[in-house]
């Protein structure tokens, strides 16, 4: 198949426009078919990528116009003709996200998902990519960041020619034009990148490179303990730095992420801080999703139908065993100690438990509803889903815990891991690339294991009780108690920010709820005082669960007086210690929690 040609400038940053030109030299003779998808894989949401299509013209060889139509939302056919045919159209980019695109006169950034159309029954072409350099002396230094491959004559970080196999992998590469800092380190042999666009005065990339690179090393040596081969030759971290910001998306060898400035290291000071310490986990989770996700794939992924929503129960090994894994890489590389694991973990533990939705959905239902539930979240959420991030990460807990005990600490989750990846990853790209199928997982996890986790599967992944954690972590010296972090009775709703003490959701069975509060409504006063949007918790410290206060607030535009009847402290965290471990527990302990 000749290769498709895809050539991208951006035409003009003041516009956020982007002008992409394609040629397919044989089209399709009875009318060539192009569309856009309408998610990007990572992002389980359809977001309609066609939507910031500005304008579209088709052209023949000698220049003629070819009349061009839409056939639905993301589709469009243009009239037979003869010899190559080129489509010239301009792309609006101004969302500053990892998901779509985005081009100013500083930095430029764009997912192949919302830039390259597809060549209908040419899927499978080799695509040659072009990316030119914006006109005007202002973008004289502007360079390139991308794990796309540098056609010959092409330096690194230069304008030029790209080239992808198919694409499959055209649009698994997400492009940085513009202004950025480089970092760069090596990880058992493979190259890394590190890219920061966005001003971030005095950064400490020497640190940042210094930090990532045993993060890298200890999950290529999970996956491939013998040769420590990366599935890559060469990975991309590529961060956009903003004032409020954060979320990251997986690719085959890079990632796009986006965080507060604030968040990455500064020259001179040597301790961490919270927020990097989060950056670093996010760095950890993306790169994770190389092997688990990205290579071993549901079987509904393999491959991806981009018109459409693709159906998966297994989000929860996809993301949850990645978001076990994070911070777990984070502590067994040194990067973090274990009361800090166990303070994040007590963290998690508690944000499960706030949600009446974990009742209602298992992990397996939140994975299928993902594109309609946990990407479209509204005021009920808490009440009516669960997270298969945060409570799958508990459920590769309890697997991992489980399997460490039953074999005596000879097997583990990681063990879970490497099958996965020597049966359905390793040759994803070189092989027929098959993914896993629902029904296969609960096989392969006593298959690599020898474990009986059929009790646990069916209550895991499928049940709605809480997890038995307390029993789990016994073996390895660990307790674990809920803490409320103080005496202040609550409403049991939670509050959204801002100058207003407006509530953003109200949970089930609790004190707001029953005494008719809503989400949205606006508290006004409580016994009398003013309530506003930072005051709430230092009006309640006043009182002792069971009081009764009275609430006005403003219900729309009614203002109502309510009488509520205050509930017990939240449980926002759970605390975890092992300082009593001792013998077989110390040990079996030291051998999860260091790898
Ligand atoms: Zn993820």
């Amino acid at each position: 198949m000749k290769p498709i040609h895809y050539s991208i400038v951006p035409k003009n940053p003041a516009a956020h426009i982007f002008e992409v030109t394609l040629t397919v030299a044989e089209p399709d003779p009875a009318g060539q078919v192009f569309s856009l998808p309408v998610w990007i894989p990572g992002s389980y949401m359809v977001r309609e990528f066609a939507r910031n299509i500005v304008t579209l013209s088709a052209h023949g060889e000698t220049a003629r116009r070819v009349a061009i139509d839409k056939t639905d939302k993301q589709t469009w056919r243009a009239a037979p003709c003869k010899g190559a045919l080129t489509l010239v159209y301009e792309v609006y980019a101004w969302d500053l996200s990892v998901r779509t695109a985005h081009l100013d006169d500083n930095v430029g950034f764009f997912n192949g998902t919302s830039v390259f159309l597809s060549v209908a029954g040419q899927e499978a072409a080799p695509c040659q990519v072009e990316l030119r350099k914006p006109e005007g002396a202002v973008y004289k230094d502007w360079r390139v960041a991308t794990a796309l491959t540098e056609a010959r004559g092409t330096r690194r970080y230069a304008f030029g020619q790209y080239r992808a196999a198919n694409y499959d992998e055209l649009i698994d590469h997400p492009v940085t034009l513009g202004h950025f800092a480089l970092g760069q380190f090596r990880a058992h042999g493979a190259s890394h990148d590190v890219v920061i666009s966005g001003r971030v005065p005095k950064l400490d990339m020497e640190r940042l490179t210094r930090d990532l690179k045993p993060i890298c090393e200890a999950q290529i040596a999970l996956f491939e303990p013998k040769s420590k081969r990366a599935p890559f030759e060469r990975y991309v971290f590529m961060t956009m730095a903003v004032t409020d910001g954060y979320g990251g998306l997986e690719h085959r060898a890079s990632t796009a992420l986006i965080c507060n400035r604030a968040d990455l290291p500064v020259l001179g000071q040597a301790t961490a801080s919270e927020g990097y310490r989060t950056y670093l986990g996010l760095c950890s989770h993306e790169y994770f999703h190389t092997w688990n996700v990205k290579r071993i794939k549901p079987a509904s992924f393999a491959p991806y139908d981009l018109t459409r929503e693709n159906y998966s129960e297994l989000l929860w090994l996809f993301e949850g065993f990645t978001s076990y894994y994070d911070d777990l890489i984070l502590v067994r590389s040194g990067l973090i100690d274990t009361p800090e694991y166990f303070r994040l973990l007590g963290k998690t533990v508690g944000g499960v438990s706030r949600g009446a939705g974990r009742f209602k959905q298992s992990v397996a239902q939140s994975s299928f509803d993902a594109w309609i539930k946990y990407y479209r979240q509204d005021e009920n959420a808490p009440n009516a889903i669960v997270s298969y991030y945060t409570k799958g990460s508990l459920v590769a807990l309890a697997f991992d815990l489980t399997i460490r005990a039953q074999t005596r600490n000879r097997k583990s989750l990681d063990d879970v891991m490497r099958l996965l990846w020597q049966r359905y990853g390793r040759d994803f790209y070189q092989g027929k690339g098959r993914g896993i199928r629902e029904d296969e997982v609960e096989a392969l996890l006593a298959e690599a294991t020898g474990a009986d986790l059929g009790k646990l599967f069916a209550q895991a992944v499928h049940g709605t009780r809480d997890l038995p954690l307390a029993d789990l972590l016994a073996p390895f010296g660990v307790t674990i108690s809920p803490d409320a972090g103080g005496s202040t009775p609550g409403l049991g709703a939670r509050i959204r920010g801002g100058a207003e003490c407006t509530l953003a959701s109200v949970h089930d069975h609790s004190a707001a709820q029953k005494a008719g509060l809503s989400a949205g409504d606006v508290l006004i006063a409580l016994d009398g005082l003013r309530v506003t949007g930072s005051n709430l918790d230092s009006l309640l410290s006043r009182y002792r669960a069971g009081d009764r206060v009275e609430i006005h607030a403003f219900h729309r535009d009614e203002l109502r007086s309510f009488t509520v009847k205050l509930d017990p402290a939240d449980v926002t965290r759970y605390v975890l210690s092992r300082d009593d471990a001792r013998g077989s527990a110390k040990k079996w302990g030291d051998a999860w929690l260091q790898g």
